[in-house]
């Protein structure tokens, strides 16, 4: 059978995500997420090693003859001013990786995820018995910014740990908390981070024919790109381009000499991919020139998340699990997300097939309200500041999704089997 949580372990993990929560670390800064959790290994009798990527950390514990399935959590919040008006929300300030300082928050519930895999770790750690095999509990920093799987990869994840057969991960969404939602292939959107810098000239505001004014000219780049899905992506294709960060001058009175913007792209396939990045980079260009720009804009690419894919076969098998385990009406297929994740390198680095998954996180009450009212697109999202999930009983799917779909690879039981 796969085991329950019981009530202390459920309050234990409480405390601790309210921690977690009230102590939210940016991408690749995890030090003290890292400790929590690499502690938590030790006393579950993983062997642990740290440190990997920079702050990842991971468990391993062999319990005879089977697979090795590989449970991935990420560890990282977002440069976000916490709005949640909740008792643990965040107050932690930092500086992100442009060195701008600000609030820091877990506005994606990467801490649920924590509390999630070491929940997990803790019940395949106490219940051996009901279980064969080698499992791998993989705590990842810097997701956010797209850092963290390629640090650990880079840093020798492959030769560092036993070769898995199955790697899953899994994500809280604003769908009704417990919920399970699941999909076969793409599962989510490729995305691209660039920053542009568009150069002109600085003079006084008051002369502007004396200046090649960069402010005009990142507006004029800004509204030309809003053509780029409209006009040139197929109806039955689908692209996200969104301009996050348009930066420039300070006052009133003084021309700047530049201007940035930092932009991001989703796609489902890399032909649109291609398409819509080129379109960006022929914008910009021609923008910048129209302007008479003394000098080409510079495009600096941030980060990149692959396609997240499901394997179709895995998928199909850790689906009937989650079926059986928590009935169908808990259990939905779900559509593309536009969101993304570098999740996909874990099981790339390997050449294995990897699962990822969606976890509801919203009080089923609210969301039944909103979906009443037709307001569900109100609701909280991921990266909002007022987005975080129900406790419970986000904690318990959580943890019983993970340890349902290694089941499935360990041979244990569901309960509806
Ligand atoms: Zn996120
Ligand atoms: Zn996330």
């Amino acid at each position: 059978m796969i085991p329950t949580p019981s009530d202390s372990l459920l309050a234990e993990l409480e405390d601790i995500y309210k921690d977690l929560h009230a102590n939210p670390e940016l991408s690749m800064q995890e030090q003290r997420t890292a400790g929590v959790a690499g502690a938590w290994l030790e006393r579950c009798g993983y062997e642990v090693t740290a440190g990997i990527g920079r702050t990842g950390v991971v468990g391993v514990l062999r319990n005879g003859d089977g697979a090795t399935v590989l449970l991935r959590a990420d560890m990282d919040a977002l440069p976000v001013t916490e709005a949640t008006g909740l008792a643990y929300a965040s107050h932690a300030t930092g500086v992100d990786r442009f060195g701008a300082k600000g609030g820091v928050a877990h506005a994606c519930g990467h801490d649920m995820h924590v509390a999630w895999l070491m929940g997990a770790a803790r019940l395949l750690a106490e219940n051996k018995d009901a279980w064969r095999g080698t499992v791998i509990a993989l705590f990842q920093p810097g997701e956010e910014t797209g850092e963290g799987a390629h640090a650990m990869i880079a840093d020798g994840l492959v030769q560092r740990l036993p070769r898995p057969d199955i790697v899953f991960g899994q994500h809280v969404v604003p769908a009704p908390a417990g919920v399970i939602g699941w999909r076969a292939g793409t599962v989510m959107a490729a995305s691209d981070s660039w920053e542009v810098t568009l150069f002109g000239r600085g003079a006084h505001g008051s002369m502007p024919q004396k200046s090649i004014d960069p402010v005009v000219m990142a507006a004029a780049t800004v509204m030309r790109l809003q053509g780029v899905v409209s006009r040139e992506v197929a109806m039955s294709d689908a692209a996200v381009v969104s301009v996050g960060a348009l930066q420039a001058g300070s006052t009133e009175n003084v021309i700047p000499d530049h201007a940035l913007l930092r932009l991001n792209v989703r796609s489902f396939n890399a032909e649109v991919r291609a398409r819509v990045l080129a379109a960006i980079r022929r914008i910009v260009a021609a923008e910048a020139a129209a302007s008479g720009a003394p000098k080409p804009p510079d495009i600096t690419v941030l980060g990149e998340h692959p396609l997240t894919r499901n394997d179709a076969a895995a998928t199909d098998k850790v689906r009937q699990a989650f079926e059986r385990q928590f009935g169908q009406d808990r259990v939905q297929q779900v559509e593309p997300s536009s969101a993304s994740e570098d999740f996909g390198l874990l099981g790339a680095a390997w050449g294995v097939p990897s699962v990822f998954w969606f976890v509801g996180g919203t009080d089923p009450d609210r969301f039944t309200a909103a979906m009443a009212a037709g307001t569900v697109d109100e609701l909280p999202v991921n990266h909002a500041p007022d987005f975080a999930p129900v406790i419970h009983p986000t904690m318990n799917a959580g943890i019983t999704a993970m340890l349902t779909a290694a089941g499935a690879w360990f041979g244990m039981e569901t309960s509806g089997s």
